[in-house]
């Protein structure tokens, strides 16, 4: 039996499920990615607004709530857990959950506990996370230009992110770079920076934008297929498909020229949600059950109604019924208005 602490302190038992939840399409849903804040200290172009409203902060459920949501989806056969935002690192306490988490882990309830960051705060965070039992991150970086840099977050200073990477690798975590494909913006530099990153013995995974959240900008003037990338990337290295999976969306290819690995998620030029075994928790205890669609299940409601923690498990399996078959991303002239109203940062991609 595991337990989970209730709101008031007190431990309730859960019954380990050793089945993970299945959904009305077959998948097992076994990845949980948690938004801790709808905050940044960036404002990425693609992402938000300049002027970003973000939810007031008695909206938020405490750390403590978060940990407890996500034991039940642990106790539910999650297995992995990726913290992502906003920005995971700028919420106060956030190595609260971290630690509670990396708990997980070290008894072997959870087999991976990640995260999505800016790497703006690596740098001070990076070896508690490796103590807490991260050894894996994502880091978002969309160029190796200082200048473009700062265009592109309009917030974000290019030395910080250098230093936070320097500060992980030292601290022993594996990164895998993240870089969203923009045309005329970074299209030239993708072959740069797998270089960059494949010298540095990290992976990299190149992203399609998706029509998510209104932005100041037209996606249409932005959106780059990642065919295109390939293709180019094809003129000058020799890229063989593999099967490597890391449990998420990606494809990946390696690449003989630097001997690293690359990786492409194309949610629009390819499909991914035949596979998908992911479901998301907002930092308000809203579950998505697919990034690309507005149907939302209401956990805080369960979670503070009841400490029965049956009650929790029962609105998670109502929720996991209606895990959709996929998403309906389109980006072209005709479609201006995003797919989905909400910003990535909601979600947390
Ligand atoms: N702030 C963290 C970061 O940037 O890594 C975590 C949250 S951010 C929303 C997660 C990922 O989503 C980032 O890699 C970002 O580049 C990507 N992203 C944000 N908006 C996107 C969009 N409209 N289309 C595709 N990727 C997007
Ligand atoms: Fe912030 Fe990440 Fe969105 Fe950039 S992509 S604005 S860093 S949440």
């Amino acid at each position: 039996m595991n337990t989970i602490v209730g709101p008031l302190g007190s431990a309730m038992a859960l019954k380990p499920s050793k089945e993970p939840m299945i959904d009305p399409f077959g998948r097992a849903v076994t990845y949980l990615r948690v938004s801790v804040t709808d905050r940044c200290d960036f404002r990425c172009t693609y992402c938000m607004a300049e002027n970003m409203t973000f939810l007031p902060k008695k909206d938020l459920l405490t750390l403590e709530e978060l940990n407890r949501l996500c034991s039940a989806f642990i106790d539910k056969g999650v297995r992995k857990i990726r913290l992502t935002g906003g920005e995971p690192l700028v919420r106060k306490n956030i190595m609260y959950l971290v630690r509670e988490l990396g708990k997980r882990v070290h008894d072997g309830a959870l087999e991976e506990l990640t995260l999505t960051t800016n790497g703006s705060q690596l740098a001070r965070y990076a070896d508690e996370l490796y103590d807490c039992g991260v050894r894996r991150i994502n880091v978002s970086l969309d160029t190796l230009d200082p200048e473009k840099f700062r265009q592109i977050t309009r917030w974000g200073d290019f030395s910080k992110v250098m230093e936070g990477l320097d500060a992980a690798q030292r601290a022993g975590l594996k990164i895998k770079l993240n870089a969203v494909a923009l045309k005329d913006f970074n299209g030239d530099e993708i072959a740069g920076m797998m270089r960059f990153a494949h010298d540095r013995g990290m992976d990299l995974t190149v992203i399609e934008t998706m029509p998510m959240g209104e932005i100041e900008e037209d996606r249409t003037d932005r959106y780059l297929p990642l065919s295109e990338v390939r293709a180019q990337l094809e003129s000058e290295f020799t890229l063989t498909d593999i099967g490597y999976q890391t449990g998420g969306p990606a494809r990946y290819v390696t690449v003989k020229e630097t001997g690293g690995r690359l990786g492409f998620i194309t949610p629009m030029t390819h499909n991914f949600c035949e596979s998908c075994n992911r479901v998301r928790l907002t930092c308000t205890g809203t579950l998505y059950m697919c990034l690309g669609q507005n149907d939302a299940a209401d956990l805080r409601t369960a979670l503070r109604a009841s400490e029965d923690a049956a009650y929790l498990s029962n609105a998670i399996d109502e929720a996991i019924l209606r895990k959709p078959k996929g998403h309906d991303f389109i980006i072209d002239r005709n479609h201006r208005r995003p797919a989905v109203a909400r910003h990535m940062s909601v979600t947390g991609g």
